[in-house]
């Protein structure tokens, strides 16, 4: 009920009467003007041209130009009344027509169709940038829901196989066809914390993806950045038997939210990982030239077909859904790496010679200046 306006008298009447009391006001002042100054001003200019007149005479005349001054006024006045109106139902129509279509699109906008648009009002920029927002708006909500119906499609999709997995091994358990020991709770476990993976990398896909997180901007350093990334992704690399080599012989100063980079670098150095067999070897190196700096994580390991290459950063997507989900992975990491790039005012790209040949994922970031002994306040790692 609150979201209801009164109704109300519609802007046209409002505006028409608005310029119906300008021609009252203006009608009413030179009626006033004339009536006040003419007689005056008509019997000075007889006297000057005939001598002095007779009193009776005078104002007889006074009288009778007074009568004529009116009913010409008079009649001068409704003439420009009737006309002043009509052009002012004009004027009313031209700016209430665009307003009327505004107003009309914003409510089918309210009720979900997003494919209404306004066109020019031909009222100037004014409403031209009004009507410029709302359509950028209703294209902006258009992709929303079209994300919304096509996550909520892919999510029913992901969560419909590990279920179908469970419901199978609870039907056999019941059944007796399957015997409780600890390799069936391991599968059960397998399927259960595949959900919950995909369950917390969709929390944190729209937490990236709407923004809905600080960026904590500071200058970094990308040597430092790589330094850190291979660090920490060592040991797993050891582990696997994949060797993991870092390049540092360029350094430069990017603006960035160090965690959300090293985020970035880590799930690029985890899918090299997983997608190169022991033996393979991943690479990470930067390149700085004049404006950006490229941060590259090469990879000697699966490859990627050219068919796969445009779609690898969709959510959901994967090259080999099954394969790929039997080693965790939920097809989202690389939507999650792309909007922290993003909104880092940088870009992504993938490219791979085809499979068996390897990969190699690319940043690039915009620099910073780099700091000098004359700028202190540029020091290295500094929060601002
Ligand atoms: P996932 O969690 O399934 O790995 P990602 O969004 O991280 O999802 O990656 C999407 C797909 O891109 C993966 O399924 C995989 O097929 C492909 N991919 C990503 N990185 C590599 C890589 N370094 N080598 C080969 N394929 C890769």
């Amino acid at each position: 009920m609150g979201d209801k306006l009164r109704p109300a008298a519609g802007f046209g009447p409002r505006l028409l009467m608005a310029q119906g009391l300008v021609i009252l006001a203006g009608s009413v002042t030179v009626l006033t003007v004339a009536l006040l100054l003419a007689p005056g001003l008509f019997r000075a200019h007889v006297e000057q041209t005939v001598g002095p007149i007779p009193t009776n005479l005078a104002e007889h005349l006074q009288i009778a130009f007074a009568r004529a001054t009116l009913t010409s006024l008079l009649i001068g006045v409704m003439a420009a009344s009737v006309t002043g109106l009509a052009v002012g139902w004009y004027v009313t129509r031209r700016v209430v027509d665009p307003i009327t279509a505004m107003a009309q699109a914003a409510s089918d906008v309210a009720e979900g169709q997003y494919s209404t648009r306004v066109t020019e009002s031909g009222l100037g920029v004014e409403f031209d940038a009004v009507g410029l927002a709302f359509n950028q708006m209703a294209r902006g909500l258009a992709a929303t829901e079209r994300t919304r119906a096509e996550i909520l499609r892919d999510l029913a999709h992901e969560l419909r196989t590990p279920l179908t997995t469970i419901r199978g091994y609870h039907e056999a358990l019941s059944d007796g066809v399957l015997t409780v020991d600890q390799k069936t709770y391991a599968l059960i476990e397998d399927e259960l914390s595949r959900v919950e993976r995909l369950v917390d990398d969709i929390a944190r896909v729209s937490v990236i993806e709407e923004r809905r997180y600080d960026l904590r901007l500071q200058q970094v350093h990308v040597k430092e950045l790589l330094t850190t990334a291979t660090a920490s992704a060592t040991l797993s690399f050891q582990e696997r038997g994949v060797t993991l080599t870092c390049d540092v012989s360029q350094d430069c100063v990017v603006r960035g939210d160090p965690d959300r980079l090293q985020e970035v670098l880590a799930n690029l150095l985890d899918n090299a990982l997983r997608h190169t067999a022991a033996g393979g070897r991943v690479t990470l190196s930067a390149a700085c030239s004049n404006n950006t700096a490229e941060l590259a994580v090469a990879d000697t390991g699966e490859g990627i077909a050219a068919e796969h290459l445009p779609r690898i950063f969709e959510r959901f997507y994967r090259v080999d859904s099954g394969r790929s989900r039997s080693r965790g992975g939920s097809g989202i990491g690389l939507a999650i790496t792309r909007a922290l790039v993003e909104a880092h005012g940088g870009r992504i790209r993938a490219q791979s010679p085809g499979p068996g040949s390897g990969s190699t994922f690319t940043i690039t970031l915009p620099t910073e200046p780099k700091p000098t002994a004359t700028h202190p306040r540029h020091k290295h790692g500094r929060a601002e």
